[in-house]
């Protein structure tokens, strides 16, 4: 089996909102920070694109504070955005999957529930879906289906030796978290299962859920398969991109 190291690459931020955002419900009265992240996996001659973040032209439209492009980002650990081979999604909101085109060699993986929730279902429309979602992305990958760049996956699958996708919903209806082969045993990149640290710790999800007890049982699932929630990374917290050892401006090696 493969070992990996696993990199955050910062693209945006750092941005504030009330801590309820973070945590639901709670902590209104706190300012919480939070960052934008794609991730890579390196090791054993392969490397693997977590989330594909936001294109230049999105971030302009919506003047996201400190953004670099996910390919600039990625360029500062020696890897071409436009030669990676393989791109996991883990869902479809537009700040993990709008910059799909900066990838025009990879495969995607998306998991199959995801995909047809926001192209096929028209509860997706609805404004409190549709303000999370990404036409620019739901494009592109509309023109990869039936191709070999898109792997729609049906749940749990291994996609090289020691990198395995997890289905986690909750978060959206079909997300998927990355487990990998780590030296410090299996970590997990768990993207938006949960935006901090805090979340998992304290048993607590954010306030964007779409379904609670999915969430709960997810959580149940990742934390069995580490053995610290220490190696379970959250989506947006931005003690990814301040407590852990810098390779290169804005990247820090989690593992
Ligand atoms: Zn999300």
């Amino acid at each position: 089996m493969g070992e990996y190291e696993i990199y955050a690459l910062k693209y945006a931020g750092p941005f504030t909102s009330s801590g309820a955002f973070l945590m639901w419900l709670q902590d209104w009265e706190k300012v919480e920070k939070r960052n934008y992240y794609i991730w890579c996996i390196k090791g054993a001659g392969e490397t693997v694109v977590v989330d594909a973040g936001v294109s230049p032209n999105l971030a302009k439209e919506r003047n996201l504070a400190g953004y670099i492009s996910p390919a600039e980002a990625l360029s500062r650990i020696d890897v071409k955005a436009d030669e990676v081979r393989r791109v996991i999604l883990t869902h479809m909101h537009w700040d993990h999957s709008n910059g799909a085109s900066l990838f025009p060699k990879a495969t995607f993986y998306v998991q199959n529930k995801e995909y047809r929730f926001w192209l096929k279902d028209p509860i997706a429309t609805r404004p409190p879906f549709e303000f999370m979602s990404d036409e620019t992305a739901k494009a592109y990958l509309a023109d990869l289906e039936g191709t070999d760049r898109l792997v729609l996956l049906k749940g749990d699958q291994e996609i090289l030796p020691g990198i395995e996708c997890l289905l986690a919903p909750g978060h959206s209806v079909g997300l998927q978290a990355v487990a990998v082969n780590t030296a410090k045993g299996p970590a997990i990149i768990g993207s938006d299962c949960a935006h901090t640290f805090r979340n998992y710790q304290e048993d607590w999800p954010s306030a964007l859920i779409v379904d609670l007890v999915e969430w709960m049982k997810t959580y149940e699932k990742l934390r069995a398969r580490v053995s610290s929630i220490d190696l379970l990374f959250p989506g947006h917290d931005s003690i990814m991109f301040e407590n852990y050892p810098g390779v290169a401006e804005g990247v820090t090696r989690l593992v």
